[in-house]
């Protein structure tokens, strides 16, 4: 009974988790998936559009503007992740002679990405502004289908540069704009995406190294101890050998708090893991997630299941921008930048 308890607390919180993690990152999860098939692709993108419209009555919700709810709860989460690992696992490990520097690698891990998360939070992304707005205009071809020439933002009344975007949270159009991320409270653009990469890196590997070590401890208690020798007695009184649901339950029930994080950081270091494939494609085939999102729902929109009448005259869109896998990194890592703009406005 004990257990089921347990258990029944533990599924929640991880799919709690989950369709948090879920709603939040709503326009890479669920886009992510939507490469799945056809129909999914369909129904989804009616979703995201959903998702994408305003909140009703125009009524400002968490996502519509500039808080740091989210960076508070990353910070909390990963507190809390790093605080039962400091507190139970490492003891532990250290108890069984692990070696230092395995035990230490998520603190260099963490070390590095809370470097690199602050500087994605705090680095301009791009802002095209009344005196940089020249600049960039020139910085990238105008391909007449997803970004035409001589077009006016709305909002900024500045000309948009191709591959640029207005940011309905933020209010100010970025270059090169990739997504608006609500974990580091800030639009992902050509200044900070590269800053942005490397933060996801780390903190993909850190919920990677935390679930290995995590993992090696209770594989290496359970051998040490012949835990799988053991026998039980089951409801019915019968004596049976030790299987592995009972292992389950039995380490669960010894070390909660571990198993527990381990389930959590494992989820996340495979959700991480997708979504960091996805980032590493989009950075080698030089698009960005709006660039990527648009031409995929194009194609929604040429469908009559999703858009009715659809689209007649389908627009092609072609990847322009893509020179080599070594252009297209160079173009992330060493983006055009200020020191033109520096002195053009000297
Ligand atoms: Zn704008
Ligand atoms: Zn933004």
């Amino acid at each position: 009974m004990d257990f089921l308890v347990l258990f029944l607390f533990y599924l929640a919180s991880v799919l709690m988790g989950l369709v948090l993690i879920c709603v939040c990152s709503k326009t890479h999860s669920l886009k992510g998936l939507a490469r799945g098939g056809a129909q999914v692709r369909m129904i989804l993108g009616c979703i995201i559009q959903f998702l994408q419209e305003e909140t009703p009555m125009n009524k400002p919700c968490l996502f519509s503007f500039r808080n740091h709810t989210f960076i508070v709860l990353h910070l909390v989460l990963q507190g809390m992740v790093y605080t039962e690992y400091t507190w139970e696992v490492f003891g532990y490990c250290q108890e069984l002679e692990f070696s230092l520097y395995y035990l230490l690698l998520p603190y260099l891990l963490l070390v590095v990405n809370l470097f690199f998360f602050t500087l994605t939070c705090v680095t301009n992304p791009g802002i095209i502004t009344k005196a940089n707005e020249l600049l960039f205009l020139h910085v990238y071809e105008f391909d007449e289908v997803m970004f035409p020439k001589n077009v006016r933002c709305s909002t900024c009344d500045l000309r948009k540069p191709a591959r640029s975007k207005h940011c309905s949270v933020c209010n100010w159009c970025v270059h090169r704009f990739d997504h608006h991320c609500v974990w580091v409270n800030n639009c992902i653009g050509a200044w900070n995406i590269r800053y942005f990469l490397i933060y996801l890196l780390t903190l993909t590997a850190s919920a990677a190294t935390v679930a290995i070590v995590s993992t090696t401890f209770l594989v290496h208690l359970v051998v040490m101890s012949d835990l799988y020798q053991e026998t039980y007695i089951d409801d019915l009184g019968h004596l049976r050998v030790m299987d592995t649901v009972f292992l389950i339950q039995y380490l669960f029930l010894t070390f909660p708090r571990i198993v527990f994080m381990l389930g959590f950081v494992v989820v996340l270091s495979f959700l991480l893991g997708g979504y960091l494939l996805f980032v590493l494609y989009l950075a080698a085939t030089n698009q960005t997630t709006n660039e990527w999102y648009r031409g995929d729902w194009a194609w929604c929109q040429r469908c009559p299941l999703v858009a009715w009448p659809p689209s007649a005259e389908p627009q092609v869109h072609r990847n322009i921008h893509s020179h080599g896998l070594r252009s297209n990194l160079q173009e992330i890592f060493l983006p055009a930048f200020p020191c033109h703009e520096r002195k053009k406005q000297e």
